[in-house]
């Protein structure tokens, strides 16, 4: 996997789909969406040409590339292929659900050099995955996980928060899970009320607890070390912004533009919590961070400096940046 290689999107709305995952709009708004063509292919290989992107990674998104009929499959592929003669695509990714990987929908994969496997696992607990209509167990993810790796792909899996049937601990144990599979990146997406779904019809019904974005900060700020520890990429945190969620579309849940960086905000307040216990006594104190952590550290509106201020009953508390290991705090003042 290239990191950095620029991604062009083609989203493949699955409007066959038989599935029912709660989370999941695509069947009700089936009319408003059209097939992706190979035309689509073509014209958004020429809309990343006018910007100048070369050798970028044509991504299959919308989550159940293998499952569409093998000749759509075929007709897609094909059309991303005949831009690697060019040069402006090097390589493809596709996104799909974990039992529908076989064998053979692999051999088409490798025959059109796709490079990596996206696969929404969403949880690891198969009393959250039945309550969220995902139609597949864990096992099926161990296994597709598996599979795909000892085909030469890349492996990328994403995981939700937030689903039906999860405290919580779920959500840390899918992690633990997942990151035991190996990917080379994770996706986590807390989970979002979007209209016309049944998470958002259990929700009015008053069955389904609305996962709140304190809910995800928080749960989100003990999952990301846990991929951390493991050494495994954390490629995106929430939901793309977009005209549409932020216009109405998201009705509850985690939605929220810069809900990364809260998450990462949150972590680093943990560790100056910790920094800050051992200070008895202390009035006034200047912590350091590397200088590209001090916004990160201070938190957005400087809510993580008001935190602290109040929970340690401090007069001032100042973030500078200084000469520490990345990750690390240092008191560099206090009185
Ligand atoms: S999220 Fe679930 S319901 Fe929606 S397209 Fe994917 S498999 Fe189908």
């Amino acid at each position: 996997m290239t990191p950095k290689r620029r991604i062009i999107p083609v989203f493949v709305p699955h409007l066959g789909c038989p599935n029912d995952c709660v989370f999941c709009n695509q069947r009700k708004i089936s009319g408003r969406l059209s097939p992706a063509t190979p035309e689509t292919v073509h014209e958004a290989v020429a809309e990343a040409r006018k910007a100048g992107v070369t050798g970028a990674e044509l991504a299959f998104y919308g989550g159940s590339f293998t499952a569409i009929d093998r000749a759509e499959q075929e007709a897609l592929l094909s059309a991303a292929a005949e831009h690697f003669a060019t040069g402006e695509v090097a390589a493809l990714r596709v996104s799909t659900r974990p039992d529908r990987i076989t064998p053979e929908a692999l051999a088409l994969l490798k025959k059109y050099r796709v490079e990596t496997v996206e696969l929404g696992a969403q949880s690891m607990d198969d009393g959250v995955l039945r309550l969220s209509g995902r139609g597949h167990t864990a096992e099926a993810t161990r296994g597709a996980a598996k599979m795909v790796k000892e085909s030469g792909f890349s492996l990328i899996l994403q995981m939700m928060t937030g689903l039906p049937g999860d405290s919580g601990e779920e959500s840390i144990y899918t992690a633990r899970e997942l990151a035991a599979l190996a990917p080379e990146g994770v996706r986590i997406y807390p989970a979002v009320i979007l209209r016309d779904t049944p998470l958002y019809e259990l929700w009015r019904r008053g069955k389904y607890r609305e996962h709140t974005v304190e809910d995800a900060v928080s749960l989100c700020a003990r999952i990301v070390p846990v991929f951390e520890a493991a050494g495994v990429k954390i490629i995106r945190l929430g939901l793309n912004p977009s005209d549409e969620l932020s216009g109405g579309e998201a009705a509850g849940g985690a939605y929220h533009p810069a809900l990364g960086e809260m998450v990462y905000s949150r972590i680093w307040r943990g560790k100056a919590e910790a920094a800050l216990s051992s200070l008895v006594g202390a009035e006034s104190v200047t912590l350091g961070v590397k200088a590209s952590r001090v916004s990160v550290m201070t938190g957005q509106k400087r809510c993580n400096v008001e935190y602290l201020r109040d929970k340690f009953g401090l007069k001032e508390l100042k973030i500078r940046p200084a000469e520490v290991p990345d990750g690390e705090i240092a008191v560099l003042e206090r009185h």
